[in-house]
């Protein structure tokens, strides 16, 4: 069988749907999962942005905003190739919890423009996904930080070590505790892992940052084990 027809014929048992909107997709093709009207609300971060936190700034380019993260942070700076806004959550959930691989590419593709238009490849020795605790691997649930890695270390052409920093302590997800308790939430959750860091400029990734703690508990392990220098990318920005 031919792909398209293949195509048409997946298309009569699942006619494609927005993972947006919902919606049923008009004149589809397999690998479209957004329609129109939803890859329109995407918003990609560009000049417009705290150069410290990577947020959306609505007054221009500015080098502290609100949104800063308000504790002492360990690395440089961080940035974030879009908002954390529909259809952006709901792609991103089925990312996470159902490990889509056809949202994959689409995520992917804003992953790495982003990537392009904040960092440079020269900057980096290596690149560190968030650790998931090893339950949660056990229970089979995705890590998108390490897939968001793999797919950069690809086009850079350079390490990725996913053993550099462990998580030895079960965390909530950070959205879903009050601001006051995040910081404790966090804070020892990450030791030195098996594979060295020592003197490396490291790219630290992760799919969505809210207050930028994660990064900062991460990044705190990753200077004990010996790494010179820790800027944050991640794919989506909440807030
Ligand atoms: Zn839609
Ligand atoms: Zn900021």
């Amino acid at each position: 069988m031919s792909s398209t027809l293949l195509e048409s014929a997946l298309n009569l048992v699942f006619p494609p749907t927005c993972c947006g909107c919902g919606e049923r997709i008009e004149t589809p093709k397999i690998e479209v999962f957004v329609c129109a009207t939803c890859a329109d609300k995407i918003k990609l971060l560009g000049q417009s942005i705290c150069s410290r936190c990577g947020s959306a700034s609505a007054e221009g380019p500015v080098s502290q905003c609100a949104k800063c993260p308000h504790f002492e942070t360990c690395y440089s700076f961080s940035r974030s190739a879009c908002s954390y806004t529909s259809p952006i959550r709901e792609l991103i959930h089925e990312f996470k919890f159902q490990g889509s691989r056809r949202v994959r590419p689409f995520l992917y593709e804003i992953f790495l423009k982003g990537a392009d238009r904040f960092l440079n490849p020269r900057d980096f020795d290596a690149i560190v996904p968030i650790p998931l605790h090893w339950w949660r691997g056990f229970r089979r649930e995705y890590n998108q930080a390490e897939l968001l890695a793999d797919a950069l270390g690809k086009v850079w052409n350079i390490p990725v070590l996913p053993k550099a920093a462990k998580r030895v302590r079960m965390t909530l997800p950070q959205s879903q505790i009050p601001g006051r308790y995040r910081e404790r939430n966090i804070q020892g959750a990450f030791s030195p892992g098996p594979e060295s860091v020592t003197g490396m400029r490291v790219l630290l990734v992760d799919d969505v940052m809210t207050t930028g703690q994660t990064l900062a508990g991460c990044s705190v392990a990753l200077f004990q084990a010996g790494a010179k220098r820790v800027v944050g990318y991640t794919l989506a920005r909440r807030g």
